[in-house]
């Protein structure tokens, strides 16, 4: 029997606490595991150089940890696949896909469809792994796909103008080529792109999974038989997750359902709002009239989520500055409410060309809806477009004084120079 996936959530990857004794998921912090039979042991070492899920003994940390392995189980279950592999962080994920689909195969060759997470971007542009990519519309992946094609890679909805690729129809095109998806915006709660043929489905656990901006981590949703080879990338690269981030992520997938349709609820609210106010030009977000051309709300996604991006009439930054109760930061899904500036930096590094296509505007905000009071929110949006609105004009005409937000974020980064890309 299938349960639904409130009851999954909440149960999932504990089937055997109750018959252990015990109520709250074990934690082992072992980096090793003492075994007399050596043989045995060498044995289990063989197992997982194989990519088994288990053994006799998970012998290293390195190899195996019952406690993140019960998260993977867990996840699985919510996504309706065989298996799940965990990794220190979503892009530790991302990469160790690439290095299964791709590199270990000898077929280097991606086609992408963009917008996506600017880190994906980067490491995909940049071409650290030694791979080429051809960026596509999502109706172009057909004629892109060679020979020496080895995976195919979309976003949906995409970060961080939320704009919706149809899976099933992407996975028809890609035939016989793997599918990557990042679902870490819908969460499995919203949206179960294994079903819809995708091969891989990633997740930055760091955002919904965990949900409340304590730990970093990473998952891939997949069949078994593709599994091995992920499980074989992370024992070599040692991209594992820690047993305490296991932990943490594997509680967090209680609560998920729940958090996820409270913030969906607020964020579909505050959309229709924003999307009248005299201080934004535009607002994305699937679930307004218009914003959603291919009817995939409630085909392919159960709602249209709790992120929203929206474009200022005025200078984005400043918004951001004027901000008292939204928090001000990078990364997405927790149960506060944050915000951040795109362009200036979870996709900063994304070229000129992928800014353009990816629709990645000097204005664009990108916005996490938490659980706080959806009036609460209202109020401290509407006071900040308003400031910053009324700066606008003030500065007009006057001498034009540098909004702070605008100067401290762009200073505030330019410490960092370009360091790796933030969530
Ligand atoms: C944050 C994010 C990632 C990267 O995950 P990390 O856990 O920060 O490594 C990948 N994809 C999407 C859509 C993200 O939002």
């Amino acid at each position: 029997m299938t349960y639904a996936v409130d009851t999954r959530a909440v149960h999932a990857g504990r089937e055997d606490l109750a018959e252990l004794g015990v109520h709250a998921l074990p934690l082992d912090f072992s980096t090793t595991y003492p075994m007399h039979d050596q043989v045995a042991a060498g044995a289990a070492l063989g197992a997982f150089a194989d990519g088994a899920a288990s053994a006799a003994t998970p012998v290293y940390q390195r190899l195996h940890n019952p406690t993140t392995a019960r998260f993977e189980q867990a996840l699985a279950q919510l996504e309706g696949t065989e298996a799940a592999v965990s990794f220190a962080s979503g892009m530790a994920a991302i990469t160790a896909v690439l290095q299964a689909a791709c590199v270990l195969t000898g077929k280097k060759h991606v086609v992408a469809v963009r917008p996506l997470y600017g880190g994906t971007d980067h490491l995909l542009s940049i071409g650290l792994l030694g791979l080429s990519v051809t960026w596509v519309d999502q109706d172009e992946v057909g004629g892109a796909i060679r020979p020496d094609t080895g995976l195919v890679v979309v976003e949906t909805p995409g970060n961080p103008t939320l704009s919706l690729v149809d899976i099933a129809t992407v996975a028809i095109q890609a035939g016989d080529v793997p599918l990557m998806v990042d679902n870490t915006f819908a969460t499995p709660v919203l949206q179960n792109p294994a079903r819809l043929g995708a091969a891989y489905v990633v997740h930055s656990g760091t955002k919904y999974l965990g949900g409340h901006g304590d730990v970093l981590g990473g998952v891939v949703a997949c069949a078994e038989h593709r599994a091995g080879a992920l499980r074989q990338v992370r024992i070599l690269t040692g991209a594992v997750l820690h047993p305490l981030g296991g932990y943490l992520l594997h509680r967090g997938l209680a609560t998920l359902p729940l958090r996820v349709r409270a913030a969906q609820a607020t964020a579909a609210t505050l959309a229709v709002r924003l999307a009248v106010h005299r201080g934004i030009s535009k607002v994305h977000y699937p679930g307004l009239p218009g914003s959603d051309p291919r009817g995939l709300i409630g085909r392919q996604m159960r709602g249209p989520g709790a992120m929203i991006a929206f474009e200022t009439a005025g200078d984005a930054a400043a918004v951001v500055a004027a901000l008292r109760l939204i928090t001000p930061a990078v990364s997405l899904g927790s149960v506060d409410t944050l915000i951040e500036h795109p362009a200036l930096l979870t996709h900063r590094l994304v070229d000129a060309e992928g800014k353009e296509t990816g629709g990645i505007t000097p204005n664009l905000l990108r916005m996490s809806v938490g659980l706080e009071d959806p009036e609460d929110l209202w109020a401290d949006l509407d006071q900040a477009l308003t400031a910053a609105r009324a700066a606008v004009t003030v500065a007009a005409g006057s001498a034009p004084l540098p909004a702070a937000g605008a100067v401290s974020a762009t200073s505030a980064y330019a410490v960092s120079g370009s360091a790796p890309v933030a969530a």
